[in-house]
């Protein structure tokens, strides 16, 4: 009889208004989504990631491989499922999900894993990564081109290469651990991980607190940290099944952070197509081990960049498949005003961003010391950060609302100024 203890939680963290992260724990099935797509979007992505996820709840499976194909089945119609929303309903347009899910088979756990939320073993004191990240500069380690610190702080760590929602078919990786006493297994996004070491993860998991006390203890320390993101955590421990004969054989809170209708449950039949077991590049966890793969990098670096640029070529336009991130930025496209989806620079020939909302501005209509910020691109927290940032836009011929324009918020001296300003600083406009 096994034994398992889970604990989770999800946090909204300090900068974002809306919690897009959504977590399941259900007996022997865990799951972590971080949704993006703004406002509701990415709320209705992860949410609905994980309704199909919970479909697997009670199933009984005969072996491994049954296992291991049913939790690729409830990816790959979570895939389906909010891709369907999002190609159905306009506002949701643009939406996708990570998803990375646990499921406990007798004395197995299967994983399944698209995108960057993270699984972590860890096993005899030692943290490691099951999972690879679906990220491009995890494809920049990957090829060498950059080295795993500099991963951490690259500008375009928020770049997903994969994403549930995001286009007809999804590549889902799958990893099998064989239980053992005292292991725990962490889900987490990486509003977490993106704050919080490994180190210190590690350090956390080591010691012999609750799992509920772990979780609220790691959720806190991205907060002090910054809590720039959703930040959420799932914590399992799977207990001695002989020695635990008075442990609780699960003590899970049932706890998802948001959760919409439930769409018709037209099962997937295509499992077959994606039987193969896919792992992506060499990750080590734990230290990272950059000195092997720069030796590569002299002689290769050119050669990674030209490969690089192929793969990502082959992602975009070959698989059907969009970059996906988390970032917005407003700025022009021709002459309208607009919101971008991504990061505002440029990989080689391929833009790194894409229009998720347009607005109703055109440039023409901007007072004329403003539009040098919009044509430089101005970054946004979230969805509705930019919609507040298009709002506030200083428009000419004074409309009868023009916000200020560097914080977004009503500032009803504005339109005594608006002459003013236009005159002063015509042809020397501040640049934000
Ligand atoms: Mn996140």
């Amino acid at each position: 009889m096994r034994s398992i203890v889970a604990a989770g939680r999800t946090d909204v963290g300090q900068v974002r208004e809306g919690n897009e992260d959504a977590l399941l724990i259900r007996d022997g099935l865990f799951a972590v989504a971080d949704g993006m797509g703004g406002h509701v979007a990415g709320e209705v992505a992860s949410a609905t990631a994980l309704e199909q996820v919970e479909g697997l709840d009670g199933r009984v499976f005969q072996d491994a491989d049954a296992a291991i194909g049913a939790l690729r089945t409830a990816v790959v119609e979570a895939n389906r499922t909010v891709s369907q929303l999002a190609e159905e309903h306009p506002e949701y347009r643009g939406m996708g999900t990570t998803l990375t899910a646990a499921m406990v088979e007798g004395r197995r756990l299967h994983v399944a894993h698209v995108g960057d939320s993270r699984a972590y073993l860890l096993r005899d004191g030692q943290l490691r990564q099951l999972t690879d990240d679906h990220t491009l500069v995890q494809h920049l380690v990957d090829e060498g081109q950059i080295t795993a610190s500099e991963a951490d702080t690259h500008p375009q760590r928020s770049i997903i290469t994969r994403a549930i929602g995001i286009g007809t078919e999804v590549e889902v990786d799958t990893i099998t651990v064989d239980l053992r006493a005292g292991d725990q297994l962490l889900l987490c996004s990486d509003g977490l991980t993106g704050v919080v070491e490994d180190d210190r993860i590690g350090e956390l998991l080591r010691s012999d607190d609750p799992p509920q006390v772990i979780v609220d203890q790691l959720v806190q320390e991205a907060n002090d940290g910054g809590g720039p993101d959703n930040i959420t955590v799932v914590l399992l421990r799977y207990e001695d099944p002989d020695a635990a004969q008075d442990a609780p054989t699960s003590t899970a809170p049932i706890t998802i952070s948001s959760r919409t209708d439930a769409t018709d449950g037209d099962w997937a039949a295509g499992v077959s197509k994606y039987g193969a077991l896919t792992r992506g590049g060499p990750t080590q966890p734990g230290e990272p081990d950059d000195e092997r793969r720069s030796v590569g990098a002299i002689f290769g670096r050119a050669t990674a960049i030209v490969l690089a640029l192929a793969l990502l070529a082959g992602l975009v336009y070959g698989g059907g498949q969009f970059l996906l991130s988390r970032e917005y930025f407003v700025a022009t496209d021709g002459d309208e005003v607009v919101i971008y989806q991504g990061v505002d620079a440029q990989l080689g020939p391929l833009e790194l961003s894409r229009v998720v909302e347009r607005s109703e501005l055109e440039l023409d209509d901007v007072q004329e010391w403003y539009r040098p910020t919009l044509e430089a691109g101005r970054p946004a927290a979230d969805l509705a950060d930019a919609r507040r940032i298009i709002r506030g836009i200083p428009v000419r011929d004074a409309a009868d609302d023009p916000d200020d324009a560097d914080d977004g918020i009503g500032d009803d001296d504005a339109d005594v100024a608006d002459d003013e300003v236009e005159d002063a600083a015509a042809g020397s406009g501040p640049v934000g």
